[in-house]
């Protein structure tokens, strides 16, 4: 029997990716190949490249507005340091926002490559919110940020407006909610959250932000490179590739990102209203900063979770276990995860209460 899969990433796909993607592996598009043992440079793989760079403009209601889409190797932690290699000048500086772990890596990484300010930090409240109140130095090169921090389940509801180039880290909410993505100069997402399988890592930057910085970046590392051969550098993640233009297409079918924005909040506020309603749970992260993607909850007595464990297992739940810095439950709810999934949970927290 298929799971209701909460898993954090990698994480559930829609169904349809997983049963065209095993079509491609056995026979891709009726070539007598498969997806698995074909060149990079063929003329189906370059159609399934060109079609998924452009499929990630038109969701982001980018096109024509001078981004370029990259998909690479090394996941989003890549990042963390191709960010700065590529943005932050010789003698210059970057603004960083630590809202959790994977923010707190990126500023690591940063530190590498100069000056590093955090200009704020919910740290010393295990990231339960995110700060409001900050000042980013305008003659920073950048300014980062993390809009939905999957371990601690806090999302960014709206970015500070700034003068400098905005990048942000969308690993775990990217294609969920309509934003105006022509605010920010570079996203990146690792595509095992809500676009694919592991091993492909979404950019798209505005190509005017780069080439400033006075370094010599490696090959490999440099975002240039990468633009100038059309995301084909050296080989690309093929297969990682190929499902995340399937899960692009799906999206696109259903409506894009204005479609799947709506059934992400009815989730959300099916199970909140759940957590808010039963006197045996609680929620992790300030209200107002809640995530839609990745739900943290308490039991308040712990003596019922060997009890809670086995009824949602029994229901055929899988990945609700929370991150060991957290604790408790973390229910993510990627793009994928349908709302009966979320209705099977909020009916097991409920059977819960009706028994104790
Ligand atoms: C998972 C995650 C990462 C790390 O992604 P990798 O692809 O494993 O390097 C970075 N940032 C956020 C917000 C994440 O959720």
């Amino acid at each position: 029997m298929k799971k209701h899969n909460y898993s954090a990433g990698p994480c559930i796909l829609p169904q349809e990716v997983f049963e065209k993607s095993a079509q491609a592996i056995l026979d891709f598009n009726n070539s007598g190949l498969s997806i698995l043992e074909i060149s990079h440079r063929s003329k189906d793989f370059v159609a399934v490249m060109d079609e998924a760079r452009a499929l990630v403009l038109e969701l982001l209601n980018l096109e024509g507005k001078g981004y370029e889409v990259l998909f690479l190797g090394g996941g989003a932690s890549m990042q963390f340091l191709m960010v700065p290699y590529n943005l932050m000048k010789v003698d210059g500086k970057a603004a960083y926002l630590d809202t959790g772990t994977w923010a707190s890596g990126a500023i690591k990484e940063a530190k590498l490559f100069g000056e590093t300010v955090v200009v704020a930090s919910s740290k010393s409240e295990n990231y339960n919110h995110i700060p409001k109140d900050y000042t980013i130095p305008a003659d920073a090169d950048y300014f980062h940020c993390t809009s939905n921090n999957t371990i601690f389940g806090t999302q960014m509801k709206s970015f500070p407006e700034v003068n400098i180039p905005l990048v942000c880290d969308m690993s775990s909410d990217i294609f969920s909610r309509v934003l105006d993505f022509s605010k920010f100069d570079l996203i990146y997402a690792g595509a095992q959250k809500n676009m694919g399988p592991a091993g492909a890592t979404l950019v798209v930057v505005k190509t005017e932000i780069l080439g400033k910085t006075g370094r010599t970046i490696p090959s490999m590392l440099d975002y240039q490179q990468h633009v100038s051969k059309e995301s084909m550098y050296n080989t690309p993640p093929v297969f990682p590739v190929y499902a995340s233009l399937l899960t692009l297409q799906w999206l696109k079918k259903l409506g894009g990102i204005a479609a799947i924005e709506k059934i992400n909040e009815a989730k959300a506020n099916l199970l909140y209203n759940e957590i808010d309603r039963n006197p045996l749970f609680k929620g992790t992260a300030a209200k107002e900063d809640r995530s839609n993607m990745n739900v943290t909850f308490l039991l308040k007595d712990e003596a019922h979770q060997e009890k809670f464990d086995t009824m949602w297992k029994a229901a055929g739940i899988s990945g609700l276990a929370g991150h060991r810095s957290v604790g408790g439950y973390r229910a993510s709810m990627y793009n994928a995860l349908p709302l009966e999934s979320v209705q099977v949970l909020v009916d097991v927290m409920k059977e819960l209460e009706n028994k104790i």
